[in-house]
């Protein structure tokens, strides 16, 4: 598994629901090992295995204290509200301020199968909530208001067109 490209916008298996994994072999650490790799390369703070085309529940991060694995993950609480100018290695280029909760409580496994339970707050909260909803096919321009939505479609329209 190697040189596996970032699938971006339109791509169906961004739309798909990922599989939970029910066994973390080596084939779970090897794609980790990738996606970390493909994560650094972007760069990015975080990516999910679909957004490199595998449909597993996995997603990486690193917000400052280095590589983070995540293994069937699930938000169990939030709180509050925060701004924040957001972006996507499969939609790239594009930003928009985006509100969602603040602080969220994430669960799930990491790669030796440990129970983890972490609060993110902020930009970790923020990457944790983008990635779950990689995770469950929906990519970031669903959580656009109706305005900033046209004004996507239109850059999408534009990018696609320049691409020719
Ligand atoms: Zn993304």
């Amino acid at each position: 598994m190697s040189n596996l490209p970032i699938r971006t916008y339109g791509d169906p298996v961004l739309k798909q629901n990922t599989n939970q994994v029910l066994d973390i072999d080596s084939s779970i650490v090897s794609l980790c090992d990738e996606m970390i790799r493909v994560m650094y390369e972007a760069p990015g703070v975080g990516l999910a295995a679909n957004q490199i085309g595998i449909s597993k529940s996995i997603f990486v991060y690193d917000v400052g204290d280095g590589a983070r694995v995540v293994i069937n993950p699930k938000i169990t609480e939030t709180a509050g509200e925060w701004t924040y100018e957001e972006g996507c290695l499969s939609v790239p280029g594009l930003y928009w301020p985006i509100v969602r909760p603040k602080l969220v409580h994430l669960e799930g496994l990491d790669l030796k199968g440990n129970q983890l339970s972490i609060e993110g707050d902020e930009l970790l909260g923020r990457v944790f909530q983008h990635e779950l909803d990689h995770l469950n096919g929906i990519l970031l321009i669903e959580r656009l208001d109706p305005d900033q939505l046209s004004q996507a479609k239109k850059e999408l329209r534009r990018i696609a067109l320049g691409k020719v």
